[in-house]
């Protein structure tokens, strides 16, 4: 389904968050000076220093009481995708330990954790939000949402920061465009999209256009019409 540039400037756009002391975001060079090399992982990036152990049961649980018996069970369906692809399991727990904590929080975004940053996060405190569902949310947008937020909980970061993307940006067009839509400082701008990690710290594929990590980028954002859905 392709979308209007208009219809990209609406969608809301995650965060991916990693402990302050963690090397993620240090090994994420600034420059576009980066290798291609392709790796063992088809089609994703993964920071190696956040990975699960391959076969892991990972709980998780949704904390207070905000979110529908319904909007919660569109979150369990399109959180499994995952397991038809990843070695690794999730399970939903009522209560107890979860490495995995939701919480729904309107209006503060939609973010996750990455990989094993999740430990990281004190018990009491979620590690992932959903801020715009409800019961009139579509299918479409639980689909795309839930499963890239458990794509970061999984360990994966943002295609577009992947040390094979090289995606020719329109960079002073950038930093307008996302001030405007989504309120980032060039600061921001700089960490969430320009940035990129580096091939030595990271599992990754060649860049893959249609992934579930990738932002929508409209054309008018790069040098050469480049955009994705
Ligand atoms: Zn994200």
């Amino acid at each position: 389904m392709a979308l209007t540039t208009q219809q990209i400037a609406g969608l809301q756009v995650c965060t991916q968050l990693f402990p302050s002391s963690s090397k993620a975001y240090e090994d994420c060079p600034d420059s576009n000076l980066v290798g291609r090399h392709f790796g063992h992982v088809p089609f994703i990036a993964l920071p190696i220093n956040t990975l699960w152990q391959n076969g892991i049961t990972l709980n998780v649980r949704f904390m207070g009481t905000d979110g529908s018996t319904f909007v919660r069970e569109k979150v369990k369906q399109y959180a499994n995708t995952w397991m038809r692809f990843a070695n690794i399991r999730l399970r939903f727990v009522n209560e107890g330990p979860a490495q995995i904590r939701i919480s729904f929080k309107q209006g503060s975004g939609s973010w996750s954790w990455v990989g094993t940053g999740n430990l990281r996060v004190p018990d009491n405190q979620a590690t992932m939000n959903f801020g715009w569902f409800d019961n009139n949310t579509q299918d479409y947008e639980f689909s795309r949402t839930v499963i890239h937020e458990f794509g970061h909980a999984l360990g994966c970061i943002h295609e577009h920061q992947s040390p094979a993307a090289n995606i020719p940006w329109d960079v002073e067009r950038v930093y307008q465009y996302y001030y405007k839509t989504q309120g980032w400082s060039r600061e921001q701008v700089d960490v969430n999209i320009f940035r990129r990690y580096s091939a030595s710290t990271t599992r990754y594929s060649e860049f893959d256009t249609l992934s579930i990590m990738l932002y929508a980028i409209p054309a008018e954002l790069t040098t050469n019409g480049f955009s994705t859905d």
